[in-house]
Formats: structure tokens, sequence, C-alpha cells
């Protein structure tokens, strides 16, 4: 069975075999051989300081800049209602929440806002954890293990990734979106117990996955439907309650509901949802909900009033969709080539990884702030700016934004030339 281990630099430097009889590698210099590699390929992240943030605005180094990167889709990240809820629990019960949620941590503030999530996404019972990435880990760890298999899309989130990893199951990964081969591999392990993930909205390239057909190869195949909606939650479906309310699917059709509290609700976190026998079993197996220490019950205060702002200011979810289509027709209109997306995630497709450097340097010049996303985040070759849109932009910041863009395309171009 072949699968991927490790999650570390190590594994692309490592000898196949490890060698006894040669001196133990220093691990420190391991680390700055693949960073210097890293280098070499001109793949290597940067961290910027943001030092002001003003609505759609930020200061990096000085200079006031546009973003287009933020997943704060609604633009709730500064809302008054938020901070003003995270100041009431903070005046009520300080900062932190001081223990894990099984050890005295689990404040009113977190159980109020497991029920509002709960009743927004149509599920019996919602559980908080830390972040995605540890929601992810836990429910699949919860659910899996050796024996058993774990099919996802390949373009799935890394924690998704990771959490299959982790839990010892064997990983198999279909072509993006690709519902026959994913029905391929399930097939290939008849009798095993089988978890089907796939994000809702996926986070590079901004599209929606086969929802309904997904769901429909799980009942077929007696395989449970996992769905990350990080993404999806706040911006799409009635009420903002996400790609499996729009697609119009049943708890039964997708049984297991995971979302983020730091995207489209502006504040940081994440949940699972499901029935009270799920919610339940995390409750006593998700190792990443039980070892770690509950969520500031400030961030859960302010992730209630941001769910009831996301659901009333209906306005937000419009204006966002009519900036997408502002941007789609405008990007068009200069032969911009945009993927195929209809969510805020606008991917602008380049190609080379240096190409896509350049293009987001020309766009930070002119007052931009959109990096490019290169491998190993995106695939070889598939290097991107990757372009999101949010209610707090107004058409005019999009209006500049395409023009800026048409430029940086062309000169990244000329430059290849
Ligand atoms: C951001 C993201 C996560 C991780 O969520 P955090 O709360 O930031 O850890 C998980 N899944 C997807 C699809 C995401 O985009």
């Amino acid at each position: 069975m072949k699968r991927e281990t490790g999650f570390s630099a190590s594994r692309r430097l490592r000898p196949a075999q490890a060698d006894d009889a040669a001196p133990r590698p220093d691990l420190l210099q391991r680390l700055a051989a693949a960073h210097a590699e890293r280098a070499q390929q001109q793949l290597l992240r940067r961290l910027r300081t943001v030092a002001e943030v003003a609505g759609p605005r930020i200061v990096v180094a000085g200079r006031t800049l546009l973003h287009f990167a933020n997943n704060d889709y609604l633009g709730l990240a500064q809302h008054p209602a938020l901070r003003e809820a995270a100041l009431r629990a903070l005046a009520r019960g300080g900062v932190g929440a001081g223990a894990a949620h099984l050890l005295g941590g689990h404040r009113e503030e977190h159980a109020a806002l497991e029920e509002t999530l709960a009743r927004w996404t149509g599920r019996e019972r919602a559980l908080l954890f830390s972040t995605g990435y540890m929601a992810n880990l836990g429910v699949i760890g919860a659910l899996l293990g050796a024996g058993d298999v774990c099919v996802q899309d390949r373009l799935n989130h890394a924690c998704l990734i990771d959490g299959a990893r982790l839990a010892g199951c064997e990983l198999k990964r279909y072509p993006h979106a690709d519902v026959a081969a994913a029905a391929r591999q399930l097939r290939q392990r008849p009798g095993a117990a089988a978890l089907v993930a796939s994000d809702g909205v996926f986070s590079m390239d901004g599209d929606v996955a086969p929802l309904a057909e997904l769901a429909a190869l799980c009942t077929k195949e007696h395989a449970t439907l996992l769905i990350d909606d990080a993404h999806g939650l706040g911006v799409l479906g009635p009420d903002g309650a996400g790609s499996l309310a729009e697609a119009g699917l049943t708890p039964s059709d997708a049984p297991v509901l995971m979302a983020t509290l730091g995207k489209a609700l502006g504040t940081f976190g994440a949940f699972v949802a499901g029935s009270a026998a799920l919610i339940e079993g995390l409750v006593q197996f998700a190792r990443t909900y039980v070892y770690t220490t509950a969520l500031p019950p400030a961030l859960a205060a302010a992730a209630r009033a941001a769910v009831e702002v996301a659901r009333l200011e209906s306005w937000r979810r419009d204006k966002l969709h009519r900036l997408i289509a502002h941007f789609r027709h405008g990007a068009a209109a200069r032969g911009i080539a945009l993927a195929a997306a209809r969510t805020p995630i606008q991917p602008v497709p380049i190609g080379a990884s240096e190409a896509a450097l350049r293009a987001a340097q020309a766009l930070e010049d002119a007052g931009f702030y959109v990096p490019a996303i290169r491998p190993p985040t995106v695939p070889r070759g598939a290097a991107r700016l990757r372009v999101t849109l949010s209610a707090a932009h107004e058409e005019r910041d999009v209006e500049r934004l395409l023009d800026a863009l048409a430029r940086a395309l062309a000169a990244a171009r000329d430059a290849e030339a």
C-alpha cells in the first residue's frame, strides 16, 4: 500500500534507507538545506507584518494597500457588534478559558455558540474546536483507524489530508472533483469502513465540490461524507448556511459538517456539526478536542454575534455576490482569464512561480495586496494570484484592482518574452 508519511522537510532529503553506518544527520542543518532548496526554486514563503487595518485597507511596510487576500468575506472582523460582544465577555470572564472544555474551561459563551451554530446549519448539535486544522485532525482521527479508508479530493485543504495521515487509515486521493474516480477508489476496498472527505468550496480554486454526486455515492457505497465548509459558511446558501444548504442536502446526505469561524465569520475557531451521537463521540474520542485549551470565551461571544449579523445583514452577501459578478465581467472585458469560480475566491491562473511572483510584486507596487500562491500549496506549474473579494470592498476598489491586474499580467508576459 503506497502511502505518504511524515509532514516534515526531512521527507524530501532523507535517503530511502536509513544507513546505520553513516553519521547521524543534524536536524537543523537538514532543515536549512530544505530551506535553501526551496529558496533556489524561488518558492520561499514570505512573512509580512500588517501594522494597521481599516476596512479592506492594511498598512504594510509603511504603505497602505488594498487587501484582496482576506478571508473575511462578509467584512465582519471589525464589525461593532462583534467588538461589543467580545468586550462584554472579556469584562465578564477575562481573557483565557483557563482549561480544556472537559476540565472546567467550557463556558456559557461556548455553549451558546454551539447551539447557535447547530440551529444555523440545521443539525442536532455542534462542537467547538480551537482551529479548523484541529477540527479536521480530531474528527477524522475519531472516526478512522488502521484498516479503514479515507477517500479525498486531491485539492482538499492540507488539514484534511493530515487528518487521514494521522489517523493511520489508508488515504486515497482522487483527481479534483472526479466522483467516478472516488467511486473506483471506494470499490477497491469494499469491506472497509470508509470516509469520503471534501472541501465544500476549494480554498485555492474557489470552485464548489460536486456535493450532490458525492452524497449519492456515499449513500450507495455505505460511506460517510465529511464536508469542510470553511469557505462556504456565511457565503453560500439561504441565510448563508453554507454549501450543503445551498445544494439542498440534508444531514443524512452529509452527516459530518465541519466549518471555521475565522473566515466569513471574521473571528477564530471552528466547529463540527451533526447528530447528537456524532458530537457525543467526538467529545470522548477527538484528541484535538480533549487535550487542548478551550477557545477564549470572548471569541466565542464574538462568533455568536457574527452568526447573528451574517444571518440578519443579508445585504452583505448580496453585495459580495454583486462584486464577484463585477470582477468576473470586468476581467472578461479586459481579456483576463479567470478560473471557473462563483465564490469570493477568484484565482487568476499564471502557471510559472516566477511570473506569479512578478505579477504579485507589480500589484503591490500599485497598492494592492494579492499574494502569489505557489507549489507546494498548489500543484507544480499551477501558480496563481489568489484574489478574494469581500463585502468590505467597493465597486471602485474592484475596478482599480482590475486595471492594475491587467497591467501586471501584461508586464509579467513581457518579461517572459
Ligand atoms: C482555513 C481552512 C481550514 C483551517 O481552518 P483554521 O481555523 O484556519 O485552522 C480548514 N479547511 C479549509 C478548507 C480551510 O480553508
